[in-house]
């Protein structure tokens, strides 16, 4: 039913719920016009923002799921850059008289995604928008001793790698988008994968601490991010597509050519794509996600060659990842 809730009253019921996740960096959270903050080296700051009918629809999606996935987004640049999280502020926009049920949902996933990054809620804001809901997370962090990963820091030489698995989201998306508004029968393992996205926030942190410098995590796309990496780096690439780390469920579901193809393109995976150096030794790799080699950087101009097999695939090449302000929703962003 429409909520009849008022501002400060969701405040209250946010704050309470969110009491029992804590941090050390957070010395005075929710309930003063400020957060009090502690922080022992150099912080990381990012902001992520999901607006409805742009990044999700509730015609898609449950609200417990659009909520956890913002938060995980929000998360995975920290994870990128191999920091630790400390504290997220959630500022959120809600139409008036927005159902209950959905608010209390977003809240449900906001908090199992905190519990899920072992993030503390620090703070936020709502107010009234005109139409849909928007929620908007920045996520505080710090670097670890041993330093952080940056876009600009890969090696010609250096091996390409990325954790986890990766094209399911892609998938998820594009059933959901051919056959919307009906509802669409995606393996559940699949499913999770897109609306529950994995934290790899420990995985970044091994990754520094094994000596890698440079990861993007990958919110666009493979060969977009992974051309993030090379424009910053100054490197080319060569991916192998075969070795591309393809849920075997994903290949069930729509054969190994669209599993591929959905790997290379598909953004929302939030795996962390990394440059290892010459000396980085992969069977120390402690998980616990996979660490697999997909390729390596090269001498070049920042293109990216797609192989499979050996045999290059110029039309896997062209594949363009998810750039928000020329996509039109559907496949290319909305979910
Ligand atoms: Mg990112």
């Amino acid at each position: 039913m429409p909520s009849c809730v008022g501002e400060f009253d969701w405040i209250e019921r946010i704050r309470r719920r969110a009491a029992a996740l804590q941090s050390d960096h957070v010395l005075t959270g929710i309930g003063d016009d400020c957060a009090i903050l502690r922080f022992d080296r150099d912080v990381l700051v990012t902001t992520d923002a999901a607006h409805e009918d742009i990044h999700f629809r509730f015609a898609w999606s449950d609200p417990a799921d659009v909520g956890f996935r913002a938060v995980a987004a929000a998360v995975s640049d920290i994870s990128a850059m191999g920091g630790e999280a400390a504290a997220l502020f959630w500022s959120l926009g809600i139409p008036r008289g927005l159902d209950e049920s959905v608010m209390d949902g977003l809240i449900d996933g906001v908090i199992q995604g905190l519990a899920a990054a072992g993030l503390a809620l620090a703070g936020g804001n709502i107010s009234a928008s005109r139409s849909g809901v928007t929620l908007t997370m920045s996520v505080l962090g710090q670097r670890l001793p041993g330093g952080v990963m940056l876009r600009s820091a890969a090696r010609p030489g250096d091996r390409i790698a990325v954790t986890g698995s990766i094209g399911a989201s892609r998938y998820v998306l594009e059933e959901l988008s051919g056959a919307a508004p009906s509802p669409v029968v995606t393996p559940p393992e699949l499913a999770a994968r897109f609306w529950r996205p994995p934290v790899r926030l420990k995985e970044g942190q091994t990754l520094v601490k094994m000596g890698v410098r440079a990861a993007i995590d990958l919110s666009d796309g493979l060969l977009q991010d992974l051309h993030h990496l090379c424009a910053a780096s100054d490197a080319g690439a060569r991916v192998d597509a075969e070795r591309l780390p393809v849920d075997p469920a994903l290949i069930r579901a729509g054969g190994d050519e669209r599993a591929r193809r959905c790997a290379l393109i598909g953004g929302d995976d939030y795996e962390l794509l990394c440059a290892l150096p010459p000396d980085f030794d992969l069977t120390q790799w402690p998980g616990p996600a996979p660490l697999t080699v997909i390729g390596a950087f090269t001498e070049g101009d920042s293109s990216i060659m797609v192989l499979h097999h050996g045999r290059r695939r110029p039309e896997w090449e062209t594949l363009g990842g998810h750039d928000h302000l020329k996509a039109r929703g559907g496949p290319d962003g909305t979910t």
